[in-house]
């Protein structure tokens, strides 16, 4: 008898994960049934992918987007459910033939549908770092409670989860999370304030969406991945540390009692994690090429610069705060972000913004999405005025 095929809901099925995800699953047609997909306003790929793999749900959270969406739908997809909005996000992490969320959304706005997808005791395969960096005790604490898995896909924690055998820390001394260092790795450090938003998207290994490839060149993204590992891995912040290997060979590594590393290997591509994460604790095809040592024959290593990368820095003072502080940074550095791509502030202000952001608002405790969603509005309101020259 063939077991019955794993129901699927991808959030951001549009984004750089979605895609990649729905590469996975459209080389397992017998083991997993797309049941939903959802984007923001980004209709016309999202209707692409709906022709592709026929869901019984597309939701929409922009409206307007949504209501043509659905009159195309009407028409080309009579079949399909078109929902739209946030209440959409809820209804399709929850539906009971759903057995794994994929969690893709960009940003804070992923944190309310992941964290239904969590009540609602799916499995949740989670690449939206931000929801863990905002609410991980509340996350962690209602996993538990409500027997839901989760499952990391970013490479350096499905890394982590891969060389600890699930999540035994148990003789684990330190974990140390690699990162490739972006595109300014090497530049000289007085020509960054001047940096460009192409310039900063340009990542040397990975390609990715644009809040991430930014984060990536400034390292916050290694910082949100410090604060995710504690939250993953139960792991003071002292034994988390973070390395940098130019290749992304080597996605990251567990240094046991005995000092024994064991770290996993591969080429730049998320279609293995994602893979790894469709299947555990099995394995299967993921279309990514096998690595060749004659051609990826340097391996390099060294300390991460925090004087040019002060988010790193950053992210381990707001965990080491508690409560809020994390929620704090992650959303100014969203608003910084954003004026940085939007050519309102430099490269070298982001720092400054999430730093200033994070003296100006006390944390309080995080014991539940109101007080984490007002802290993220509060840091909001502070950072988007600061650094932009009107
Ligand atoms: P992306 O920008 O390529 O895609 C984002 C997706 O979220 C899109 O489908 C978009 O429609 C949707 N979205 C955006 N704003 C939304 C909103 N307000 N409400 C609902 N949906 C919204 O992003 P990405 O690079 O795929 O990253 C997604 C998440 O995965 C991020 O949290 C990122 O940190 C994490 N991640 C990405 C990679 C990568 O290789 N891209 C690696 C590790 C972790
Ligand atoms: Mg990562």
């Amino acid at each position: 008898m063939t077991s019955p095929r794993q129901g699927i809901t991808i959030l951001g099925a549009t984004g750089s994960i979605g895609i990649n995800t729905l590469d996975v699953i459209s080389r397992h047609p017998n083991r997993f049934q797309v049941i939903a997909l959802t984007a923001h306003n980004s209709e016309e790929r999202l209707f692409q992918q709906c022709l592709a793999f026929r869901p019984k749900y597309a939701v929409l959270t922009d409206l307007i987007a949504a209501e043509r969406f659905s009159t195309r739908a009407r028409i080309e997809l009579p079949e399909l459910i078109v929902l739209a909005g946030e209440s959409g996000l809820n209804t399709v992490v929850t539906l009971p033939e759903v057995n794994q969320v994929m969690a893709a959304i960009v940003g804070a706005a992923g944190l309310n549908s992941t964290f239904a997808a969590v009540r609602a005791g799916k499995r949740v395969l989670l690449a939206n770092k931000e929801s863990l960096v905002m609410a991980g005790k509340l996350f962690i604490d209602t996993a538990r409670n409500c027997n839901s898995q989760i499952v990391p896909v970013d490479s350096e924690h499905n890394a982590i989860f891969q060389c600890l055998n699930y999540d035994n820390t148990r003789f684990v001394r330190r974990i140390l999370l690699t990162a490739s260092g972006g595109p300014f790795r090497t530049l000289p450090i007085s020509q960054l304030e001047s940096v460009t938003p192409e310039q900063a998207l340009a990542h040397p290994t990975w390609i990715m969406g644009k809040k991430i490839s930014i984060d990536s060149a400034t390292m916050m993204n290694k910082g949100l991945e410090v604060i995710e590992a504690h939250w993953l891995f139960d792991l003071p912040s002292e034994r988390i540390e973070v390395l940098i290997h130019p290749q992304s060979i080597v996605h990251s590594l567990v240094e046991y009692e005995d000092r024994s590393v064991l770290a996993q290997l591969g080429n730049p591509d998320m279609r293995t994690p994602i893979s790894y994460a469709l299947s555990w604790p099995e394995r299967i095809a993921s279309g990514v090429s096998s690595l060749d040592f004659c051609i990826n024959r340097t391996l390099s290593f060294e300390p991460v610069d925090r004087v040019r990368f002060p988010c790193v820095d950053l992210a381990y003072q707001a965990l080491n705060c508690g409560g809020t502080a994390s929620a704090i940074l992650n959303a100014a550095n969203e608003i910084a972000v954003q004026n940085f791509l939007n050519r309102r502030i430099r490269f070298t202000d982001i720092h400054q913004i999430i730093e200033a952001t994070l003296a100006a608002i006390p944390a309080q405790g995080a014991d539940n999405l109101d007080a984490i969603f007002a802290a993220d509005i509060a840091a909001r309101e502070f950072a988007q005025h600061l650094g932009v020259s009107t």
